[in-house]
């Protein structure tokens, strides 16, 4: 029988994340890596996916960049056949891409409404739907998609109304999946951060929303995106085996009101 640090380890394991270039999906490629997985990055800029694999491989990892943008099924389907010919599987798919506008609901032009909708919850979809064919057919994986609280409670102060819908989908999808595809044993679970410091949040936290978000969350700071990792990692690995259709929040307390 293994110990139970074995349980989290992901030597041999094939881990695709989508935008894994910056912020979150970084730091979760990177714990990831950590964890023994092979990581293959998936996102629309090259450059700062570049620095993302370099980090890994400096580690001693192993990590690769294929291009794409979740939002095209064409580039979806590439990416995972891409993955697929050349390493042969995928255990484990991140679901990290995402975008936020934040407009007034009565302001928002079509673009921006569908943006973050297409992105967050279309973009996740394909990548679901394309990786879990493959999943089904090794009859095994597990899928972590990354909602938000955003998915349960209405951020303030800021208007963000496309973004808190999307998510909301998000985690709804996430149990809807995990219940269609526990019988090819596929595990499928969100992570639902709070405020993490991230290119995503850099602008509000330089304004009087950071101040009102730190004020909100009773640990008095937002968190830092390697604060995921060993989450990440827990449901990546055989650890969470009989872990699914769960959405855990890491937030500093924000949504305990
Ligand atoms: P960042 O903006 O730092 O990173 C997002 C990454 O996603 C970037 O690398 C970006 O690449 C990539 N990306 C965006 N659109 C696409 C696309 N269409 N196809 C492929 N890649 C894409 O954000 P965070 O790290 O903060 O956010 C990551 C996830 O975490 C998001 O889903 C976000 O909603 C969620 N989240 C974030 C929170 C926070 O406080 N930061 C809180 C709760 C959830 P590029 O720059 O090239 O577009």
């Amino acid at each position: 029988m293994s110990n139970v640090i074995d349980t989290f380890r992901l030597v041999g394991k094939m881990a695709l994340i989508t935008g894994g270039g910056r912020g979150i999906g970084k730091a979760i490629s990177v714990a990831l890596a950590e964890a023994g997985a092979t990581i293959i990055i998936m996102d629309k800029d090259e450059v700062s996916a570049r620095n993302a694999i370099y980090e890994i491989q400096g580690n001693g990892g192993s990590a690769f960049f294929l291009k794409g943008d979740v939002t095209s099924n064409k580039d979806v389907i590439e990416v995972v056949k891409q993955v697929v010919k050349q390493l042969g599987r995928i255990d484990v798919l991140v679901n990290d891409a995402g975008i936020v506008r934040n407009v007034k609901a009565e302001e928002m032009s079509w673009s921006d409404w569908f943006d973050v909708i297409n992105v967050n919850l279309n973009g996740l979809f394909l990548m679901c739907q394309q990786v879990g064919r493959q999943m089904i057919k090794q009859k095994n994986g597990s899928i972590i998609n990354i909602s938000s609280m955003s998915a349960n409670i209405v951020n303030w102060p800021q208007p963000q109304c496309s973004y808190n819908a999307a998510k909301a989908a998000v985690s709804h999808l996430t149990k809807s999946l995990a219940m269609e595809w526990a019988m090819h044993n596929i595990r499928v679970n969100a992570i639902a951060p709070g405020y993490i410091s991230t290119e995503l949040t850099k602008y509000g936290l330089t304004t009087e929303w950071g101040k009102t978000w730190i004020d909100l969350t009773p640990q008095k700071r937002v968190g830092t995106p390697e604060e995921l990792g060993g989450l990440a990692v827990y449901l990546a690995s055989e650890a969470s085996s009989y872990v699914t259709g769960s959405i855990i929040v890491i937030d500093g307390g924000y949504s305990i009101v």
